[in-house]
């Protein structure tokens, strides 16, 4: 199964993603949890993609696209994989196309998950993540059970230096003129599901799992 996740920053993508790993044994591919790795092991990749991503920007299509085609190369992707964050442009979009297309393969769904602006903001102020495993958490709505410690690693919790209201409105933005067209791109595809995220995570996962389960 090869799942693309849709949605704006807070939408829930990563806290779904994790769920959906485990009940489809795919792997959950997350551009911007690979980013954020090789920032913090400064390696030259993480070195060039830091000033884009603390300024709330999207790290360059050359860039991303190289990444992204590299890892779904790779042996763990042969039976599927769940894409979280990529694409990102119509531009990322057309190039994982063209790369399915010459293996004769293509996504079964794209997955969007909608939530009113009102709920964004405070969902990434109250984010928490776990650089170890990328594991997201809520102060309010997903708390970890041991404060600060990720409850699948014992990873230490870290609030996103990109999670500040300013930086949010700016992806927010971005989202909004790169990111948005992308619906529209794979409903013209008929491959386009929507879920409802303004529901508890349960919730969302009960009916993500019905959309999928019929795949
Ligand atoms: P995304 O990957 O789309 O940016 P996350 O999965 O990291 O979003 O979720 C953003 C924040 O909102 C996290 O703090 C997460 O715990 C919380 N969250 C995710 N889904 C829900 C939900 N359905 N209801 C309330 N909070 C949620
Ligand atoms: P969120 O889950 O809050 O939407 P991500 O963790 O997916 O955020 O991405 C964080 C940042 O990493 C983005 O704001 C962007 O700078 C960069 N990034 C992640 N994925 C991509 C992508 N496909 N194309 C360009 N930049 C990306
Ligand atoms: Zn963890």
């Amino acid at each position: 199964m090869k799942i693309i996740l849709l949605g704006p920053p807070g939408a829930g993508k990563g806290t779904q993603a994790k769920s959906i790993s485990v009940k489809y044994c795919i792997p959950h591919i997350s551009t911007g949890d690979i980013f954020r790795k090789n920032i913090s092991e400064k390696t030259p990749l993480g070195v060039k993609a830091k000033n884009y991503i603390d300024a709330g920007l999207l790290v360059p299509d050359e860039l991303t696209i190289d990444l992204v085609k590299d890892r779904l190369s790779k042996e763990d992707c042969k039976n599927g994989y769940l894409l979280d964050g990529f694409p990102r442009t119509v531009k990322q979009a057309e190039a994982l196309d063209e790369f399915l297309n010459g293996r004769q393969e293509s996504i079964d769904t794209a997955l969007l998950i909608e939530v009113p602006r009102e709920l964004i903001l405070e969902r990434m102020t109250g984010r928490r993540v776990c650089l170890a495993c990328g594991a997201s958490y809520h102060i309010k709505f997903n708390p970890p059970k041991n404060e600060g410690k990720c409850d699948s690693c014992g990873g230490e919790l870290i609030q996103r230096k990109d999670d500040n209201k300013e930086t949010v409105l700016d992806r927010l933005t971005v989202y909004d003129k790169q990111t948005q067209p992308l619906v529209k791109y794979y409903k013209s595809k008929n491959k386009l599901s929507i879920v409802d995220g303004a529901l508890a995570i349960d919730k969302v996962f009960e009916n993500v799992c019905s959309i999928l389960g019929e795949q």
